[in-house]
């Protein structure tokens, strides 16, 4: 199976969702570290790079990365919350890349805030996918939600918005205690597999998007290699975040 390759390329975040299971207090390399990093993975063989966090858009030098990442050949998404994709960003980053995601989990203040996205949250990405629409730009837009204990309910709300935008995909994560505050606020949010497979069920039957997808906490350990802000190669097995390598110094084409 292709794993997809995820650079968390920083630790740091401008949301504080209480679901999040990132890795935390990594610090940033420089740009010409991360220039290092790409060229490595170039070297290795990857044509296809998921750029994530934390939120990738607060890194310095992002800009500049996805630049050369696209002019290596290589496919690029970005995994984003969209707080610090503004109009001026979009139209100067688009051309880099193969796809923007999107974080949303409800179309409701309320909720967004409880899950610490924020109350401005839904209107941030409306305002995304709005500007994206009225310029016609030529990039997959892809979603990912997370269903948990606040939000199970009011996904409907969420299909309808959705179903007025060209959206490429949507990916359904259950979710995840797998680590950091994901685990101490495991109570709060976790969901069985029987309420999470109702939502998705649900999504299918009512969403225009074609390319729904699910994510739930096995699929994290077959399905992705991790590259964390300080370079560290991390895969996940049996539940355990397990270093590999350093992509500073080590290839990870055997990991593709
Ligand atoms: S889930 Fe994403 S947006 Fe939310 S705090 Fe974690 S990294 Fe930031």
């Amino acid at each position: 199976m292709e794993k997809e390759i995820c650079w968390n390329i920083t630790a740091r975040c401008n949301q504080n969702c209480k679901y999040c299971h990132r890795f935390l207090n990594i610090s940033d390399l420089s740009y010409e570290q991360n220039l290092s990093i790409l060229n490595n993975l170039e070297e290795s063989g990857i044509n296809s790079i998921t750029w994530t966090g934390g939120e990738a858009l607060l890194l310095t030098g992002i800009d500049d990365l996805l630049e050369c990442s696209y002019n290596k050949g290589i496919k690029n998404k970005i995994i984003t919350n969209g707080k610090l994709l503004t109009k001026e960003r979009i139209d100067k980053i688009y051309k880099y890349l193969d796809s923007i995601t999107l974080s949303i989990d409800s179309v409701d203040d309320d909720i967004n805030d409880s899950l610490g996205r924020g109350k401005c949250h839904f209107q941030e990405i409306k305002e995304i996918l709005d500007y994206i629409k009225e310029k016609k730009y030529d990039i997959k837009i892809r979603i990912n939600s997370v269903v948990c204990k606040n939000n199970s309910s009011n996904f409907n709300e969420l299909v309808d918005f959705l179903n007025n935008y060209n959206i490429y995909s949507w990916r359904i994560f259950k979710f995840m205690p797998l680590r950091e505050k994901a685990i101490i606020n495991k109570e709060t949010f976790d969901i069985s597999m029987n309420e999470y497979s109702k939502v998705v069920d649900m999504i299918k039957q009512q969403s225009k998007i074609k390319n729904i997808d699910t994510r739930i906490e096995e699929d994290m350990e077959k399905k992705y290699v991790l590259i964390l802000a300080n370079g560290d190669i991390v895969i996940t097995n049996n539940g355990k975040d397990e270093k590999v390598g350093n992509a500073l110094f080590d290839s990870l084409s055997y990991l593709i």
